[in-house]
């Protein structure tokens, strides 16, 4: 694929968003640098970046093949995805199969409850208020989406859970929760951001090792090699 990239058009903790040199289409370079706790905790995951990429572009391949319309068009190097250029809405969407995280801490129950029907939760994409969570009523005020593209989302949110999670067990994968950032083109809606052990937690199905962010939010140790062991598990496909 032949594309130049141009200006740099958005740098996040992540990821830098770069113009190209054709029209409607962006470039995210994926970066070893981990924020944790709104900035406030900061370090580097070698390999991090060629982790998430490579993670991302295979999920979004496969999530392509369910007809769920996501940016991805395609990857460029080991650090680097052609994307569709989207108008990002400004809502963080979770998806959460076990309880793990804020909703442990916001409701009591333990982590690792099963949760007996997927929960989808709704979270102000906004730095300085630190994402507050929100409901229909609060995404209407803020007119972050119309009620129909909110709808679209959650149900999209859910048929994404429903091809992950059981593609990612069999890989001996747990898919506990992951966050989701969908976007405008022209009239449609499409999955944007990232699918990466930073914005999902995964669990080892047998031993329940955490194998996400969360070994370095918790300073767990092992964090590079948590991240190479799902590369392994959902780039290579290899797991017995
Ligand atoms: N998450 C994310 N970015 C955020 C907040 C959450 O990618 O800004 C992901 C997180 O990795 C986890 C899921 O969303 O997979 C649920 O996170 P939770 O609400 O439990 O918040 P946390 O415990 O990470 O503060």
């Amino acid at each position: 694929m032949k594309v130049e990239t141009r200006d740099k058009l958005y740098e996040g903790k992540a990821k830098i968003v770069y113009a190209t040199s054709r029209p409607g289409t962006v470039v995210q370079y994926f970066k070893d640098d981990a924020t944790a706790f709104n900035a406030l905790k900061r370090g580097t995951i070698v390999g991090k970046g060629v982790v998430n990429n490579r993670m991302s572009a295979a999920m979004f391949e496969r999530l392509e093949r369910a007809r769920i319309p996501t940016h991805y068009l395609g990857t460029l190097s080991d650090r680097e995805m052609l994307c569709r250029r989207l108008e990002i809405i400004k809502i963080e969407t979770i998806v959460r199969n076990i309880v793990a995280g804020s909703l442990a801490k916001r409701t009591g129950l333990e982590e690792g409850t099963p949760i007996r029907q997927p929960i989808v939760e709704l979270y102000y994409k906004s730095d300085p208020l630190g994402d507050p969570m929100l409901n229909d009523d609060h995404v209407r005020m803020l007119s972050l989406a119309t009620p129909a593209e909110l709808a679209w989302m959650k149900r999209t949110a859910l048929r994404i859970n429903a091809v992950l999670r059981p593609h990612m067990r069999t890989r001996g994968l747990l898919l506990v929760d992951f966050k989701l950032e969908f976007g405008r083109a022209g009239k449609k809606l499409y999955l944007g951001d990232e699918i990466s052990p930073d914005t999902c937690r995964l669990w080892d199905r047998q031993t329940r090792e955490k194998l996400d962010k969360d070994r370095f939010r918790r300073d767990l140790g092992g964090v590079e090699e948590a991240y190479q062991e799902v590369y392994r598990r959902l780039v290579e496909g290899t797991h017995a």
